[in-house]
């Protein structure tokens, strides 16, 4: 059975990832801090499907015991997910702990992780896969959890914005940097998703969280898990660069049309 990897697999589009990537017949190594959460996520679906590791992105320990626990096996896919925005201060205001752990998480686990696990993705290319559509040439997949706001920039946005401009950046430069290897790279950029992430970026505060998405119809998890399940399901000859995603209502990151 293939291996892939979910970061940030406690809540939102990592856990729903976790789901159609079981749903497509992998193994999934599901990490993050909370890991009874994952535990639970790893209950709810079939026996021995799901690996529920804890996981901290910001710990390059905590990322060196994932890549042990993957070991020696080919890892076919890796969705780098795990991410949090803090508050929504001004740059002449913000606390530098809020812009610290944004880089830290979205930014340096991001790269901690995909150095750890770069070499199991390039054991996944020698291994050949037999695909519906008669592909047999081993490949790997790299799905990058970016954002709108690697592409716009708002008021009060400034650090998680810049983040997931580096999220981008990196992206790109995989694209680059493995060339010529059968290695996919795949960024997928959403607007308003409605999980955990305003609770996490308004520190537990659920009203105010509940007010990004009033009106809207946002995205769900699981439409952003749809993507990831679209891209790493393509025949190997085709990478999905980026996909763009936001509900109809939200033109961009600050317009929004309220019901
Ligand atoms: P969410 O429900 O809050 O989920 C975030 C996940 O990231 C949780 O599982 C959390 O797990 C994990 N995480 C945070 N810090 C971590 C760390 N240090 N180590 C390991 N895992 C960590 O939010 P979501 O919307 O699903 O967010 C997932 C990704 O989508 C993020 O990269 C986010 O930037 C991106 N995104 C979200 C939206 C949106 O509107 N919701 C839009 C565009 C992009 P633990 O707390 O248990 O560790």
């Amino acid at each position: 059975m293939e291996l892939a990897v979910v970061t940030g697999a406690s809540s939102g589009i990592g856990a729903e990832s976790v789901r159609r990537l079981v749903e497509l017949g992998y193994t999934v190594v599901a990490g993050a801090r909370r890991l009874e959460r994952v535990q639970a996520l790893a209950a709810d679906l079939a026996p021995g499907r799901v690996e529920a590791v804890a996981l901290d992105v910001t710990d390059p320990a905590s990322v060196s015991a994932l890549a042990a626990h993957v070991g020696g096996r080919p890892l076919h896919v890796l969705v780098n997910n795990a991410g949090l925005s803090r508050g929504l201060g001004k740059i002449e205001d913000a606390p530098e702990a809020h812009w610290r752990e944004m880089f830290e998480t979205n930014v340096f686990g991001l790269y901690r992780v995909t150095q750890a696990l770069l070499p199991a993705l390039r054991r996944a290319c020698g291994v050949p896969r037999a695909t519906p559509r008669g592909d047999v040439e081993g490949h790997a997949h790299i799905v990058n959890i970016g954002s709108i706001a690697g592409f716009e920039t708002y008021v009060g946005g400034g650090g998680y914005a810049a983040s997931k401009h580096a999220v981008r950046a990196i992206s790109q430069t995989l694209r680059l940097e493995l060339h010529g290897e059968p290695i996919r790279i795949t960024e997928i950029n959403a607007g308003l998703v409605e999980t955990e992430f305003s609770v996490v970026r308004f520190d537990g505060d659920v009203e105010k969280a509940k007010k990004p998405y009033a009106g809207i119809d946002p995205l769900v998890a699981a439409d952003i898990a749809d993507l990831v399940h679209f891209a790493v399901s393509r025949p190997a000859h085709v990478n999905i660069d980026e996909i763009v995603v936001k509900p109809v209502r939200q033109a961009r990151v600050a317009l929004v049309a309220r019901r």
